[in-house]
């Protein structure tokens, strides 16, 4: 078996360490090795993991932004609202406004078709008195600077006004400013940090538009130029958000692995555990489809490998990433479902341990080989399906669980 491989590492590890250890604490008579220490350590870690619903509730957020703004930008598309607005002599505020009318008029789901408005319509869109945009004061709108293309974002109070306070985040000549990963962490607050960060990418990816458009032409608050900006911002907009989406690859995942392996190795001299976490995604196979029936999946992702180690009163702990893969098929015997799994589990790779004792602390590079290669893996295909496998031998005492979690 591989779990010996792994032992006979740490085994190796301790040996040539305790020298290092018995030297350095050579004037301490006190064994001081308790019981209650390894426990105090032997908190479980609270790493964070992306799990499959989460990333699904991150694709809904951001595909619905990107609906809004389609939205809006067909709204600019539509010409009559343009040439109401020339014919008229109107600026570009009244036009916009009535673009915004527009938008909503589609969202609601009411008929539209492109430029085949009704006049009345048309005339409805400019004249009416509903306040624009959403009424909030702390919608976290950017907005740039027509006088020099600096680019500014609320930073989250209200002044004495009752408006948003804003900070220049991007200054005249493109750099971020100081007030730039504040506001960024700000909107991983309200919307999470994976759709957060999008959501800010997209809003300076569209106000680095008006910033070279006002920096190259200048403004004339015309609805023309007007339109003809904000059309080239949302699209760069939506850019962002469209590419993010693909990388999350949301209509993909069918869902995930959560790991939660933890074995204890306990001795007299040291003890050591050992927990992999962490949630693996799996999506459906392109072209796998079809045969007997069958669906392939194919698993990859990222787990967090920690090891925490005392002997006597020195303690060591270290975190590292584990990376998986894993392959599968969906099968259907006797009207059931299954999905079985072949995990191949590769993490070869060296952890930096910190071990502190009273009087010193080290880092040492420890090789971690996991045991772990298991076929026909079958779990119903059933969101919380587990499986548990037993380790135990070698002084080692724990389990390897996988669970898994279908997209809702
Ligand atoms: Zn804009």
């Amino acid at each position: 078996m591989k779990t010996s491989i792994t032992f006979i590492s740490f085994i190796i590890f301790f040996l040539l360490f305790s020298s290092q250890l018995n030297s350095n604490r050579a004037n301490q008579t006190n064994l001081d090795f308790t019981k209650d220490k390894i426990i105090r350590l032997d908190k479980p870690f609270v790493i964070p993991t992306y799990n499959v619903n989460d990333r699904q509730e991150d694709c809904k957020k951001i595909e619905e932004k990107i609906r809004n703004q389609e939205i809006i930008l067909k709204a600019y598309q539509d010409m009559q609202l343009l040439e109401y607005a020339d014919k008229n002599g109107l600026d570009y505020e009244e036009y916009d406004k009535a673009v915004d009318e527009l938008a909503k008029w589609i969202k609601s789901g009411k008929p539209y078709e492109p430029n085949k408005l009704s006049n009345e319509q048309v005339e409805n869109f400019f004249n009416s008195t509903t306040p624009s945009g959403d009424g909030s004061t702390t919608t976290l709108v950017m907005i740039t600077r027509p006088e020099d293309g600096s680019i500014w974002a609320p930073d989250g109070t209200i002044g004495s006004d009752g408006y948003p306070v804003m900070a220049m985040i991007i200054d005249a000549h493109g750099n971020k400013t100081i007030e730039y990963s504040g506001i960024e962490q700000m909107y991983g607050n309200k919307y999470g940090n994976t759709v957060g960060k999008t959501f800010f990418e997209s809003g300076i990816a569209h106000e680095k538009v008006h910033s070279e458009q006002f920096k190259n032409e200048g403004v004339n608050n015309s609805p023309g130029q007007h339109r003809r900006f904000e059309m080239a911002a949302y699209e760069k907009g939506i850019e962002v958000l469209k590419r993010k989406l693909e990388e999350l690859e949301c209509d993909k995942v069918l869902g995930s692995i959560e790991y939660n392996h933890k074995i204890d190795f306990d001795y007299e001299a040291f003890s050591q555990t050992v927990t992999i976490t962490g949630s693996v995604p799996f999506k459906l196979e392109e072209s796998a489809e079809g045969t007997q029936g069958k669906q392939k999946v194919k698993g990859k992702g990222t787990v967090n490998l920690s090891l925490i180690w005392t002997a006597e009163d020195c303690v060591g702990r270290s975190d590292s990433p584990g990376e998986i893969e894993f392959e599968g098929e969906i099968i259907n015997e006797n009207e059931e479902k299954f999905i079985d799994i072949k995990f191949d589990e590769k993490w070869y790779q060296n952890a930096e341990l910190t071990v502190t004792c009273p009087e010193v602390t080290k880092s040492v590079p420890m090789k971690i080989p996991p045991p772990v290669k298991y076929e026909n893996m079958k779990f119903k295909f059933k969101d919380g399906e587990k499986i548990t496998r037993p380790f135990a031998g070698m002084g080692g005492n724990g389990n390897y669980s996988w669970t898994l979690h279908l997209v809702e």
